[in-house]
């Protein structure tokens, strides 16, 4: 004699059991086993309870009911720049960060020997690995195949300064399309009206 399966009912097997699919194996087990049919009819109660439980559904003309309720705004024009608001903590803010600047200045004027000491000692430090950085940049970007054709390109100052202001207009019309991009021009709306 094989002994019966040692695994109680699953999951899956308590679902198998609810579609009368379950295997003869469990079957068999099912008729030794109090605790699985214990946990098969309190399962099959809750199903049965879940069952009778009433559905919920919105009444007619539920959405009309809340969009009497909501106000859809009139779409206002954005303008190209805009500032914030001088509110009350916005000043403190900025009346702090002008005293800092103003106790920075006056400490540095009265403390001039100790800033010259810390200055110089930075200074010495930073100059070498700037220069070394430089040095590298620079070795680097006359490497690269395109570096002789835009040394000729901006050869000339004047060239120089209509490549800036061609990258300066660039940039505008990038932030000014990025704006017009994230505003919205229409009214908003989610809802069916
Ligand atoms: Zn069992």
């Amino acid at each position: 004699m094989t002994p019966w399966p040692a695994k109680h009912l699953t999951a899956d097997d308590l679902d198998a059991f609810h579609s009368e699919a379950l295997t003869k194996e469990m079957q068999l087990h099912l008729e030794t086993c109090e605790d699985c049919r214990y946990l098969v009819a309190a399962d099959r109660e809750l199903v049965e309870l879940l069952g009778r439980l009433p559905v919920l559904e919105p009444q007619a003309g539920f959405v009309d009911r809340v969009m009497t309720r909501v106000t859809i705004a009139e779409p206002v024009p954005v303008p190209v720049l805009s500032f914030p608001r001088l509110t009350r903590s916005r000043v403190g803010g900025l009346l702090a960060a002008a005293a800092g600047i103003c106790l920075s200045v006056a400490w540095s004027a009265t403390n001039r020997a100790a800033l010259d000491g810390w200055l110089i000692a930075a200074q010495s430090t930073a100059v070498d690995s700037v220069t070394a950085l430089a040095q590298a940049t620079m070795a680097n970007l006359a490497g690269q195949s395109w570096y002789e054709s835009a040394r000729q390109i901006v050869g000339s100052p004047l060239r120089t300064a209509v490549v800036v202001a061609a990258s300066g207009v660039l940039y505008l019309t990038g932030i000014v399309a990025l704006r017009r991009l994230i505003t919205p021009s229409g009214p908003v709306s989610n809802a069916r009206a």
